[in-house]
C-alpha cells in the first residue's frame, strides 16, 4: 500500500538518555519520524522514514488557521527478554480513521498504519527504554497542510509519526489524585467532535485544566454540556465507578472518546465475572452512593497512565473521599493486569500485543 517506505537515515544520532536518566513525558524524540503525504486525485503518497527534524509549511496551511488535525497515542514496551513489543495498535489505526471521517479527512489503510508503525519503532528501536515502568511513547497526527484561508476541507494532508521515551507515570507506585468536579465549562457536545481524538478538543479543555489546578485538582471530571449532570470523562481519560460490586462506566453517547485502555478493562472485568455496564450516570447518583457509603472505588483510564485511581471528588466546594483516599483492590488488580501483559510476565490471552 502506497509503496515501499522510503528510509533516510539520520546521519546525526543523537545521545540517548541513560537508565537513570528521568524522561519525563514526552520531552525527547528519537532520531527518526515517519511522513506520508496525500493531495487530492493522488491519494496518500510517498511513505518515508526520515530524520526527526521540524517541519515546514506554508503560512496559510489550514492546519494553522481551521484546526482540522487529529491524532493518536500508544506505547511500545521492551519485555524482561529484550523483545519489544506494541499494545493494541490495529485499534489506534481504526480510531484514527474515525477520528478523520468527523474531521472530514481522508483514510489512511489500517494495515499500512500498523505496518509503518513497527518498522519505525523498528528503526529506532534503541530508544525503547529498558527501565522498569518506561516505554516509548508513539504519537501519530494527521494534519491540513493545503494553503489556503477559503474555509472548506484541505486538499492536502500529512500523517506523520514521532516517538518519545517516556519514563513511568507513577514513579512511587499508583497515586490517587483530587479531581475537580466540572459545572461551567464542557469538553465536548452531541453531535461534536468529542468522539474523535481532535486537537481542538484540547484546546478548549486547557482553561478548566487550569482551574482545577487552582483548586489543587490534577484534573477536572466532565459533565455532559447541556444538562451538567452526566458524567462524561476525567481530563483526557475514560472513568469508571464501583458502586455497591457493580462497575460502571459512561456509554459512548458521542460525545466520549472511546478509550482503548477503556475496552481493554471492559474486557477483563467481563473475563473476571466482576459485573460492568456502560450506561449514563449522573453526579446525583455518585453523591447518593458515597451518602450510603456504596462508592467504592473510582478511577480514570488511558494510555499514558493506564489507570489513575481517584482519591477524591470536588463537587461544589465538598470534597467527597472515596476508599479513604486509598488505591482500590479493584484500581490495582487492572493496573497489574495490563502492564504485566504489556511487559509481557503475563500471558496475553486476547492477542493485544504486537511484536516489532
Ligand atoms: C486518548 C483519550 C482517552 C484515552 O484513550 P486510550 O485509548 O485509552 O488512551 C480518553 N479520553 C480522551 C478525551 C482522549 O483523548
Amino acid at each position: 500500500m502506497y509503496g515501499q517506505i522510503r528510509f533516510e537515515r539520520n546521519p546525526h544520532l543523537k545521545t540517548k538518555p541513560g537508565i537513570q536518566d528521568d524522561l519525563g513525558f514526552g520531552r525527547i524524540f528519537t532520531d527518526h519520524m515517519l511522513v506520508l503525504d496525500y493531495e487530492e486525485g493522488q491519494g496518500w503518497h510517498d511513505p518515508r522514514i526520515i530524520p526527526y527534524a521540524p517541519l515546514s509549511y506554508d503560512p496559510a496551511a489550514m492546519i494553522f488557521h481551521y484546526g482540522q488535525a487529529v491524532f493518536e497515542g500508544l506505547k511500545a514496551f521492551r519485555t524482561e527478554s529484550g523483545e519489544i513489543q506494541i499494545f493494541r495498535p490495529d485499534q489506534n489505526a481504526k480510531r484514527l480513521n474515525r477520528s478523520s471521517e468527523r474531521l472530514n479527512m481522508p483514510p489512511i489503510d489500517e494495515t499500512f498504519i500498523v505496518n509503518a508503525i513497527q518498522e519505525l519503532v523498528r528503526v529506532d528501536a534503541d530508544w525503547v527504554p529498558s527501565k522498569q515502568g518506561a516505554s516509548l511513547y508513539i504519537r501519530p497526527f494527521v494534519i491540513a497542510t493545503e494553503a489556503g484561508l477559503g474555509v472548506r476541507p484541505s486538499s492536502r494532508y500529512s500523517f506523520v509519526v514521532i516517538m518519545s521515551p517516556v519514563g513511568a507515570y507513577y514513579e512511587e507506585g499508583l497515586q490517587p489524585v483530587k479531581i475537580l468536579v466540572e459545572s461551567h465549562y464542557a469538553r465536548a457536545v452531541h453531535g461534536g467532535t468529542g468522539g474523535a481524538k481532535a486537537a481542538g478538543n484540547y484546546a478548549a479543555s486547557l482553561k478548566a485544566q487550569v482551574l482545577a489546578k487552582e483548586h489543587d485538582c490534577a484534573q477536572v471530571l466532565w459533565l455532559d454540556a447541556i444538562d451538567k449532570k452526566s458524567l462524561e470523562e476525567v481530563g483526557s481519560m475514560n472513568v469508571f465507578f464501583k458502586i455497591g460490586g457493580e462497575v460502571i462506566t459512561p456509554s459512548l453517547s458521542g460525545s466520549i472518546l472511546e478509550g482503548i485502555t477503556r475496552k481493554s478493562i471492559i474486557h477483563l472485568l467481563s473475563d473476571w465475572g466482576i459485573p460492568v455496564t456502560e450506561r449514563r450516570i449522573s453526579i446525583d447518583e455518585i453523591v447518593q452512593a458515597y451518602e450510603n457509603g456504596t462508592l467504592e472505588e473510582a478511577f480514570g483510564t488511558g494510555t499514558a497512565a493506564v489507570v489513575s485511581p481517584i482519591g477524591s471528588l470536588l463537587w461544589q466546594d465538598t470534597p467527597m473521599v472515596i476508599n479513604n483516599g486509598e488505591i482500590g483492590e479493584l484500581v490495582h488488580k487492572l493496573y497489574d493486569t495490563i502492564t504485566g501483559i504489556q511487559y509481557g510476565r503475563i500471558a496475553d490471552k486476547h492477542g493485544w500485543m504486537v511484536t516489532c
